[in-house]
């Protein structure tokens, strides 16, 4: 009797688990649970499609940007010793803007390299990633119909976000002139940048050190983009998370420091590239009080508030780093002085096995044109229609190396500008880099 009574049940369940899944097809069939409109078109995104089939083909991965050795010790101690020490507190909410001691850490370092002085709880917003922190200034200052000035190529997430915040991207590439092997010559005209200023312009985003060229905009650059920023009243969100990867002699300006900039500039940071803690997706926007007031809203109603003991990790790592800046051992300097020569071996084993680098004056990408290999890659198995997805598709399953399509970096107009190249990381151990110096001339011994 049980028995049957049991069977009743499990087969009444089963009916209502069938009606309701019928009921949830025809409805989505009506279109209720499509993706939203505003998503349409965003379907795809190179990291996602690229750190699948580097899961895939398991291929030396000098893809997607980040380390592959230790980050300082000091950073990541402290992590551990806030996570598991007395101030229980460490391990819940903290200030949705900022956890206090890493905008205070922030405040007083960013305030000297600007030169005036920075409010911890006024001009600093800390957000998830440099990547929430741009996204909280697209929001909160992109209106419907409002365009917005972006250079190609460019951080991939700059696009999408002007769209879903109703914005125009208008696009402007950087072009080599003359020898494009330095990414130096790769300038933007004058006259071009010019004619992309309307009444409609709202903001431009420029990125130096610049991903994935490598670029530093130099004074002159910038204070083109500030005169014209300035003349038709225009926002500057300034993407400058590689700030500490320069190499001598380029130097890092901040357009926030020219003349009539600073009122105008939201500069993005991020601890990922700082201390090489990608992982981490901690980073900060700081600015005017007026703008960054506004970055709060559209971040306190997004993620609301970021980690508490990365921030505060976070926190005691640039106190440190602050003690000795200026000084071979801080960290922002030794960085670079590290990946200078991995940046030079990687432009020889490039330059030697067929590809012409464009060498980085910052930075820990290198891009490289790979059109004298295409004779010998077998690329008609790929069904993509841009020859760097091809490429990069084709070299990771056969020859067991990941890069990056440059072309993911530019306008569905201007990807052309981007199909003859590739880019590859450096930031990697040496022995790293030798197995992909090795992988190439294994492949031109074979050719
Ligand atoms: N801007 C640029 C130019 C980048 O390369 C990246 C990649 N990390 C970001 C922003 C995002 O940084 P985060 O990982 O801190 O979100
Ligand atoms: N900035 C890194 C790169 O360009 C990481 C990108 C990402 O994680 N979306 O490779």
């Amino acid at each position: 009797m049980l028995r049957r009574f049991t069977k009743l049940l499990q087969f009444n369940q089963c009916q209502r688990i069938l009606s309701c899944a019928s009921l949830s097809s025809s409805s989505m069939s009506e279109g209720k649970f499509k993706l939203a409109d505003k998503y349409k078109g965003l379907e795809t995104n190179v990291w996602v499609e690229f750190i699948q089939l580097a899961l895939e083909q398991k291929p030396l991965n000098l893809g997607q940007g980040f380390p592959d050795f230790a980050a300082p010790d000091h950073v990541t101690k402290s992590l551990a010793d806030v996570a598991t020490g007395e101030n229980l507190l460490m391990n819940q909410y903290t200030r949705g803007y900022g956890h206090p001691r890493l905008v205070q850490a922030l405040a007083s370092f960013y305030g000297k390299l600007v030169g005036r002085s920075l409010d911890p709880y006024k001009n600093i917003l800390v957000g998830a990633g440099a990547y929430e922190a741009l996204f909280c200034g697209i929001m909160s200052t992109v209106n419907g119909g409002d365009e917005v000035i972006i250079i190609e190529p460019f951080f991939d997430c700059y696009e999408p976000m002007v769209r879903l915040a109703g914005g125009t991207p208008v696009f402007i590439p950087l072009k080599p002139k003359g020898d494009e092997s330095t990414s130096e010559n790769w300038v933007l005209d004058e006259e071009e940048l010019r004619s992309k200023f309307t009444s409609k312009t709202k903001a431009i985003i420029i990125n130096t050190p610049h991903n994935p060229l490598g670029k530093i905009f130099n004074r002159a650059e910038l204070q083109v983009i500030a005169d014209l920023c300035i003349q038709h009243d225009v926002l500057c969100m300034s993407d400058e998370v590689y700030e500490w990867l320069v190499y001598a002699p380029n130097e890092h300006v901040r357009i926030a420091t020219l003349p009539g900039m600073w009122e105008r500039t939201i500069t993005v940071g991020s601890a990922g590239k700082t201390f090489s803690v990608t992982g981490w997706k901690l980073g900060w926007a700081y600015g005017p009080e007026n703008l960054i007031k506004n970055l709060g809203i559209a971040h306190q109603n997004c993620v609301y508030t970021c980690s508490t003991p990365l921030q505060e990790a976070c926190a005691r790592g640039f106190e440190l780093e602050m003690s000795r800046f200026g000084t071979p051992d801080c960290y922002f300097q030794s960085l670079a002085a590290e990946l200078l020569p991995k940046r030079d071996y990687m432009a020889k084993f490039l330059s030697e096995n067929g590809m012409k680098p464009v060498v980085p004056q910052g930075g820990y990408f290198m891009v490289a044109n790979w059109t004298e290999l295409e004779k010998y890659s077998d690329l008609s198995q790929e069904p993509d229609p841009l020859k760097d997805y091809k490429f990069v598709k084709w070299l990771s399953k056969t020859k067991k190396l990941q890069g990056i399509p440059p072309s993911a970096f530019y306008s569905k107009e201007h990807k052309r500008l981007g199909e003859n190249y590739i880019r590859f990381c450096f930031i990697k151990q040496d022995s790293n880099l030798k197995k992909a110096d090795e992988i190439l001339t294994k492949w031109k011994s074979e050719r």
